[in-house]
């Protein structure tokens, strides 16, 4: 594929399903609904070659079966680990899966689920990350099934990727984690001014993803559990002083799960 088109089909209340696609192929990632993604195929043409899982939940597997159905060479791609049934091709942390003429890298991200994946998608130009629940702008997801430490690990290495990295969550949860983000940073002008720009977005019925690497590791308090103004505000939610960012970071997510 000489140059490919990332696309966004809403489903649900909240989520994102993300279509990368050239002028006749498409690769979807975490379809939850098929009717969206079958509207979205139809309205331009194209022909589905795979779907990548980021993990078990149905709000990303839902529409696999149906998808299956109208695209019987449907490729189902996932993690060996996945509690949903229907992947076809197992992928872990290491792996390389060529999908729709695309490289995707695969890193293992446990902790929102103990199957959850990341796909990377390189090319001349940029990095792409669909990351599923795993980031997302100004939070991160909740652990249903991971330990802290484990989604800590998981999201160092997506701090590792390129700052300009384009990051592809599977919702549009920003403005609440927003809220959230500026009780623990008042006065980081950075988070303000993104604010601003996300408010007046979703104002306009815009979506505020794809988010950068670069931008989240300025405003997302998930990515910065060493932030003296983060340390000072969970003193004063009750959190003692904690030595490792590790704890400081289990400390964010139980005040979040708590806000
Ligand atoms: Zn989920």
């Amino acid at each position: 594929m000489a140059h490919c088109t990332i696309s966004t089909i809403s489903a649900f209340r909240d989520n994102y399903i993300w279509c990368i696609h050239d002028d006749s192929t498409a690769v979807i990632v975490d379809p939850g609904d098929a009717t969206p993604v079958l509207r979205f195929l139809e309205d331009n043409n194209l022909d589905l070659e795979a779907a990548l899982v980021t993990h078990h939940h149905p709000d990303h597997v839902g529409g696999i079966q149906t998808l299956g159905t109208n695209f019987p060479n449907l490729r189902v791609i996932g993690s060996p680990e996945s509690r949903f049934g229907g992947i076809k091709e197992q992928v872990r942390e290491g792996d390389s899966v060529i999908a729709g003429g695309n490289s995707f890298s695969v890193i293992d991200v446990p902790g929102h689920t103990l199957d959850h994946i990341a796909f990377v998608l390189s090319n001349e130009e940029s990095t792409h990350l669909f990351c599923g629940d795993t980031l997302f702008s100004a939070g991160c997801g909740r652990l249903f099934e991971g330990t802290a430490k484990q989604m800590h690990d998981s999201l160092r290495k997506l701090q590792n990727l390129p700052a300009e990295t384009q990051i592809y969550c599977a919702h549009e949860y920003t403005l609440s984690n927003l809220d959230f983000a500026l009780s623990l940073m008042p006065n980081n002008k950075d988070l303000q001014d993104y604010h601003n720009q996300c408010t007046l977005k979703r104002e306009n019925n815009e979506s505020t993803i794809p988010t950068t690497l670069s931008q989240e590791l300025k405003i997302n308090p998930f990515l910065r559990e060493s932030d003296p103004e983060i340390i000072d505000n969970l003193q004063t939610l009750n959190y003692k002083a904690l030595s490792e960012a590790e704890d400081r970071f289990a400390a964010i997510r139980h005040a979040k799960d708590n806000a």
